[in-house]
């Protein structure tokens, strides 16, 4: 992490401490200041989505070939659709856990049918993206009434028919992600203490407790709005180190948290979120939850 840009960045910050705590506070807690960045995007038609389909995107249509076939709710057999995919050389260095590799494509998906599916993820290698890719019956069916929809008007007929994207059930509109934001500095939203002992590895003591507040405070200050890669993830239900690997006990960490209604145009119960994460250690804990208010 660049002490200089993590001071210039939360010097910019509204509810920070005075200049010289601040200093100290850095080089005293820097490990509890993670990384993150998060989207930009543009919307996009789904004959672009499927012309260029290894683009970074939140919604649209997944990159699937016959190695890696399109996802289908384990929990009731439905299509699952994409929530985000992200090639992930394009991810500055640094951001993700290390146990992420730094080339291939990570995708999330998440059935819509109330089935309670808590959604799949999957990266697929990056020697094999150059294989051929499938789409899926359902864009086909899409782009086929895409171009019905633009024939009618070429022909200066009143069409009823509806928008593509507007169906019950089917893919999430495709906003493509063009850029990413410059690099900030987030803190353990939950539970400070618990992320300090646990960055730490030791109990947290009395003549500390005052700084503990201080960041609690710049901790709620410097959240990112909105999606991010990165960071730390910020439950609703749970506590950061109730969220452990199976295999290592460490505690998971964010690879991407996509809010409600942001990037993907989806309510998780409202206003809820989902959480990509994966343990620093084991790339196998990779999974997807998501929680709500
Ligand atoms: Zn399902
Ligand atoms: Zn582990």
């Amino acid at each position: 992490m660049s002490f200089i840009n993590l001071h210039s960045f939360l010097s910019k910050q509204k509810s920070i401490p005075g200049k010289d705590d601040l200093e100290r506070i850095i080089h005293e807690y820097g490990k509890l200041f993670a990384p993150c960045i998060t989207p930009k995007f543009s919307e996009c038609s789904l004959a672009e989505d499927v012309k260029d389909i290894l683009h970074n995107k939140f919604g649209g249509i997944p990159y699937c070939s016959e190695a890696y076939p399109h996802v289908m709710c384990s929990e009731c057999g439905e299509t699952s659709y994409l929530l985000c995919q992200i090639d992930l050389s394009t991810v500055p260095p640094d951001i993700l856990p290390p146990s992420i590799p730094t080339r291939g494509l990570l995708q999330a998906f998440l059935c819509c049918a109330d089935c309670g599916d808590m959604g799949t993820v999957r990266i697929i290698p990056q020697d094999t993206l150059t294989h051929p890719h499938v789409i899926p019956s359902y864009a086909l069916d899409l782009l086929e009434k895409e171009s019905e929809k633009k024939g009618a008007k070429d022909d200066e007929a009143e069409s009823e028919a509806p928008p593509s994207y507007e169906l019950q059930k089917g893919p999430f509109k495709c906003n493509r992600v063009t850029s990413w934001s410059d690099t900030q500095y987030m803190l353990p939203y939950n539970n400070i203490e618990d992320a300090f002992t646990y960055v730490y590895g030791k109990e947290v003591e009395e003549s500390i407790r005052g700084d503990l507040d201080l960041l609690q405070e710049m901790a709620d200050a410097i959240v990112p709005s909105g999606d991010y890669f990165g960071g730390w993830s910020v439950y609703i239900q749970s506590t950061l180190t109730e969220c452990e690997c199976s295999t290592c006990k460490s505690v998971v960490m964010n690879v991407v948290q996509i809010e409600s209604e942001c990037g993907v145009e989806y309510g998780f119960c409202d206003c809820g979120r989902a959480y990509v994460t994966v343990c620093p250690n084991h790339l196998s804990e990779l999974e997807i939850t998501w929680d709500c208010d």
